[in-house]
Parts: structure tokens; C-alpha cells; sequence
């Protein structure tokens, strides 16, 4: 195995690394409730070897719910609660386009995907991963050619390569299969 390659670990973030709620309450949220086994799965798949990649449909945004600046607060709030417990992400992709909008970046397209492979041409798609909560998620990580996770209500319909409750749980799973035991 090339191990000088990278490879990235892509993440949705409602409903995978924070709390979710329906579209009309996010106006109120400001403070991302970190959800079960996510600190820790988050450590692990970065000691693996994984860049940690965020992609997530904001199209509250594009449909006036809330402001573009109320989602980079929420998100840097995130990304300083998980930067304090030693997670760092290297990239955070968002699609605020409404849903009216026929753009390339809402998944279920692959175009925050590409994206980033794009911008990161050392980046081994064949090693990669996209893990998520939704079908919208595991739809984008098979339209870019990349094995799917499957977490929360993902598994439970069934979606992904390999389907789990918690983030920690597909960290295992992909230790487990890297090292072994
Ligand atoms: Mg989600
Ligand atoms: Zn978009």
C-alpha cells in the first residue's frame, strides 16, 4: 500500500457530527450539541490517517432561514469544540444554494466531493470514505466512485457499505480493517 498517499474521510454534519432539527428550528440554534461517540471517532479515523472533510447541504441558507454568518458561527463553534479535544478538519464544504437551485453542490450530486479531489489531486479516491446520516449522503459518496458509511437513520435504511449507530462505531470498524483485531 502507498502509504505517502492521502486519503480523506468525508463527513456530513447534521445528523453525523451534531444535532439535527428540523429546517425551521435552526434559525434559534447557535450552539452545535455534539452528538454520541463523535469526539472519539473523529480522533480515530485522523490517527488512521484520514484528512477529515465536512460537506454539508445548508440550504436553509439559499431559503432564508439563516443567515450565511449564522452558519459560519455555528460551524466555527463546532470546529473549535473538536479542535480543543485534538480534531482538526482540513476542509469544510458547503452547498447554500436553495433547493430551487439546480446547482452541482447540493449531494445528493458529488460536486463538494470533487471538489475537494479537485483541490487535492494527492488524494486517493480509492482509499477515501464518505460517511453520513442520510441517502443524500451515501447517494453523493457513490456518485464519486467512494465507499459509504452509513450512520444513525442512514443504517437504519439500510444505506452504506457498512452501517452503524455512532460515529465511533465506523471508526472501529475502519481500524479494525486497517490494523487488524
Ligand atoms: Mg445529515
Ligand atoms: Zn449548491
Amino acid at each position: 500500500m502507498n502509504t505517502s498517499t492521502r486519503r480523506a474521510a468525508f463527513l456530513d454534519r447534521d445528523g453525523t457530527l451534531n444535532a439535527d432539527y428540523p429546517d425551521e428550528e435552526w434559525a434559534t440554534k447557535t450552539t452545535p450539541e455534539i452528538l454520541c461517540g463523535v469526539t472519539e471517532g473523529l480522533r480515530l479515523i485522523q490517527r488512521i490517517g484520514y484528512d477529515l472533510v465536512m460537506v454539508t447541504n445548508q440550504y436553509t441558507i439559499g431559503e432564508g432561514i439563516i443567515s450565511e454568518e449564522a452558519y459560519g458561527m455555528f460551524t466555527a463553534a463546532l470546529l473549535r469544540r473538536l479542535q480543543f479535544v485534538g480534531v482538526t478538519f482540513t476542509a469544510v464544504l458547503y452547498c447554500p444554494h436553495s433547493r430551487i437551485v439546480d446547482c452541482e453542490c447540493r449531494k445528493p450530486k458529488p460536486g463538494l466531493i470533487q471538489r475537494f479531489f479537485t483541490d487535492n489531486p494527492d488524494v486517493d479516491r480509492e482509499r477515501s470514505v464518505l460517511i453520513g446520516d442520510s441517502s443524500v449522503d451515501i447517494l453523493a459518496g457513490s456518485a464519486a466512485g467512494i465507499e459509504t458509511i452509513g450512520v444513525g437513520s442512514a443504517a437504519l435504511q439500510g444505506l452504506g457499505t457498512y452501517r452503524c449507530d455512532t460515529l465511533i462505531e465506523a471508526a472501529k470498524w475502519l481500524s479494525v480493517r486497517e490494523y487488524g483485531s
